[in-house]
């Protein structure tokens, strides 16, 4: 079936056996099992990282309603399982914990989200990184003690294309993690290209309108297990509430993202053609892995931080703030903010410069919000040249 028709029924098959026309919201920390044989068995099968078991005994190890946005997740993503987490940094510390467990250190493709970025870098996990940027330079960096690959395709902010089966193929049996946070199961489905892990910020896209916090991770059952073991253990575990919300908003999530992606495609080449820009990034898709650019640009406007600081304050209907994928059109200054913690030299190296602002489109007209772009652009021109 086609991704609109799964996105509306995945992970509602049995509500129909509840009479719930809605999936049942249950906020339950802890759960009544007066038969001790019976609330053992379910307390080990949980903590030997089953999905599921006769009770959820508590609400770290277990819950119904985020059991079900996972089922519709992994349905959505291809892959045979998916474990929720409480941010998509919880679910890449856990990936990390997971595949790190006993060869430390790891291979990463530059640029990455900031957070994910700084965790690698940083070194509280005890993971050493060899840092990479193309696709041939991945036999080179392994060791025997590579754990896992990981990348971003299209990548945080500079919207680079990674090709998913190349890395696949070059890294010699080791895991293989794609953040999958831009492109969303809408318009790329990594595991079909052989990743091992399909990590998503789901604050993004997946929940859609800017009021959820939540990361999953969709993998194969026999890893989505022990997965499910670090987020009992670490208690890095979703929200019901996060749950329920991520749940409703799938079935729009086609939609969302296909018109966001026209406006956004509309965007790229109007700024590509303005005077005051110096460089458009969007992403160039193959058809194939990619099915379509998305809906994240960047831009880079002349005359460095000053300018786009001004572009900033003169928007009046786009939001200067981080995040992305909601319905309202954000722009942030990756420099100054989501990439401040990466050294200053590796953001020269990476395009990430003074000038570049990233813009996630929103739901609204496209003309509306082309105004509002040409007018600040304009404003912060004639105020630098005053
Ligand atoms: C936002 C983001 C993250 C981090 O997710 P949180 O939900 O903020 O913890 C990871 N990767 C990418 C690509 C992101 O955009």
């Amino acid at each position: 079936m086609e991704t609109e028709t799964v996105a509306v029924h995945a992970g509602r098959s049995e509500l129909a056996a509840l009479n719930a026309p809605a999936p049942p919201i249950d906020l339950s920390s802890t759960y009544p099992i007066p038969d001790l044989d019976e609330a053992v068995e379910a307390f080990e099968a949980l903590a030997r990282g089953e999905p599921e078991a006769e009770s959820p005994v508590y609400a770290r190890l277990h819950n119904p309603t985020v059991r079900r946005f996972e089922v519709a997740l992994a349905e959505l993503e291809g892959t045979e399982d998916a474990v929720a987490f409480a941010s998509g940094m919880a679910a890449l510390t856990a990936t990390l914990l997971a595949a790190c467990e006993e060869r430390r250190h790891v291979v990463a493709f530059r640029p990455l989200y900031g957070g994910t970025d700084h965790l690698v870098a940083c070194g509280p996990l005890g993971i050493e990184v060899t840092w990479v940027r193309e696709p041939c330079e991945v036999a080179g960096a392994l060791r025997a003690d590579t754990g896992l690959v990981l990348l971003e395709t299209p990548q945080n902010p500079t919207l680079g294309v990674i090709d998913i089966e190349e890395v696949v193929a070059v890294s010699g049996g080791v895991s293989v993690l794609v953040d999958n946070t831009f492109a969303t199961p809408v318009l790329q489905n990594p595991a079909a290209h052989g990743a091992a892990y399909v990590v998503h910020s789901a604050t993004k896209f997946l929940g859609g309108h800017g009021d959820v916090l939540a990361g999953v991770v969709a993998t194969t059952s026999e890893r989505a297990a022990r997965l499910r073991q670090v987020r009992i253990l670490t208690g890095a575990v979703m929200h019901p509430l996060a749950a329920y919300l991520l749940h409703r908003s799938l079935p729009t999530l086609p939609l969302r993202v296909r018109f966001a992606q026209a406006t956004a495609t509309v965007l790229a080449s109007r700024l590509e053609a303005h005077e005051s820009v110096t460089r458009v990034l969007y992403p160039q898709p193959d058809g194939r892995q990619l099915r379509g650019p998305g809906a994240v640009l960047s831009f880079e406007v002349d005359g460095g931080i000053r300018v786009a600081a001004r572009v900033l304050r003169a928007l009046e209907l786009i939001t200067p703030a981080v995040s992305l994928g909601s319905t309202d059109t954000l722009v942030q200054h990756p420099a100054g903010l989501t990439h401040r913690l990466v050294d200053d030299a590796v953001k020269a190296d990476l395009g990430i410069t003074d000038g570049l602002l990233r813009l996630s489109v929103g739901l609204e007209d496209v003309d509306d919000l082309w105004h509002d772009l040409a007018r600040a652009l304009a404003s912060a021109r004639a105020r630098i040249a005053a």
